[in-house]
């Protein structure tokens, strides 16, 4: 049994709230509302794990309770098993077309209880787990690129409202097709996988994302960051995985395993594209790389491999307003 699952039962008698209450308080955290108003506003807070619901309650009764907790994106994912003495198979047929996993009958059977109290719980813990690794990479622990798309456009969206700047920046690992080749993949994986901690390492804010783009690129997602500040830590962090000195016998450019980064940011406007942004940053990449690569390429702003930051015409462009 797991003690750290909550559950909230939703029942208008005193005698049934104590009935389910003895009943999984030894297994479970129990929260119980008398009415449907208190239910949906803990449920809200306090993120149950599943929801034990009477259809008959004064006021709103436990149909609308099920709407309301679907309508809303925070609770709509929470697993509802209605409680009733409604028997009918008409009954059940509605609980379960209104988006009920189950439906239980009064007089309560307290074995029938546990026994699906507990198996919608595992069903909802294996939920969160598909949920979890279906946004991670396997490899490199970082999230992926589906995950990426689902938080740039979050913050894209974020910055709009609160007209704030937003930086991104691609990361690609320099001729790592030569590291696999000399050194097999197996190797070129363990690197892939020293490249995501150090970029992880090098972030500073909790705010700050990174991701696994795919293949040996990664995406950095910096909300609140303006482009030279975007640009100055991911210069940081090409020296950072210069230091960590990977001898790299098949390079063109440096004696250990280096990164060539684009870096692009903005101020986002309504009108604008969040994918422009991304665009901007890969260009730049593939600038870096043509500039001879262990070099980050921003706005104007261009690092060679010697760690001497100078300026360099910036790339022919046109992205209205980015
Ligand atoms: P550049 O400096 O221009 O980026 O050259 P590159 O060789 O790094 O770039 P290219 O795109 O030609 O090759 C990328 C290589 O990355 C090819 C592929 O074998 C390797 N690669 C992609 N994904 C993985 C992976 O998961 N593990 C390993 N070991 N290698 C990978
Ligand atoms: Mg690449
Ligand atoms: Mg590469």
């Amino acid at each position: 049994m797991n003690p750290t699952q909550t559950i909230l039962v939703v029942d208008d008698a005193e005698i049934n709230l104590h009935l389910l209450q003895g009943l999984l308080q030894p297994d479970y955290r129990v929260l119980t509302a008398d009415n449907g108003t208190a239910a949906l506003q803990l449920a809200l807070e306090q993120q149950p794990d599943l929801v034990l619901l009477d259809v008959i309650l004064p006021g709103m009764d436990g149909y609308a309770v099920l709407q309301r907790l679907q309508a809303d994106a925070r609770t709509k994912h929470i697993p509802v098993i209605f409680v009733t003495a409604l028997s009918s198979a008409e009954d059940e047929a509605r609980g379960l077309e209104f988006g009920a996993v189950d439906y239980i009958t009064k007089p309560l059977n307290p074995i029938i209880v546990k026994a699906r109290v507990a198996t919608h719980l595992k069903l909802e813990r294996q939920r969160r787990m598909l949920e979890a690794l279906a946004n991670i990479d396997g490899l490199t622990e970082l999230p992926n690129r589906r995950q990426l798309d689902k938080v740039f456009l979050t913050e894209w969206e974020h910055a709009v409202r609160g007209g704030s700047e937003l930086s991104v920046a691609v990361i690609d690992v320099d001729c790592f097709k030569q590291y696999n080749d000399l050194c097999g993949h197996a190797r070129g994986d363990w690197v892939l996988r020293q490249v995501a901690r150090t970029i992880s390492a090098s972030l500073l804010r909790s705010t700050d994302f990174a991701a696994r783009y795919g293949g040996e690129e990664f995406v950095v997602v910096l909300p609140a960051t303006p482009a030279d500040g975007a640009w100055l830590l991911m210069d940081t962090l090409r020296r950072n995985i210069e230091r960590l000195a990977i001898p790299h016998p098949g390079s063109d450019v440096s004696d250990f395993v280096t990164i060539s980064v684009g870096v692009a940011g903005c101020r986002p406007l309504p009108q604008q594209q969040a994918a422009l942004l991304l665009q901007k940053a890969d260009q730049r990449l593939y600038h870096a790389k043509r500039s001879g690569r262990n070099c980050v390429v921003g706005d104007g702003l261009h690092s060679s491999f010697n760690s001497s930051a100078v300026f360099s015409p910036d790339l022919p462009l046109d992205f209205p307003g980015l």
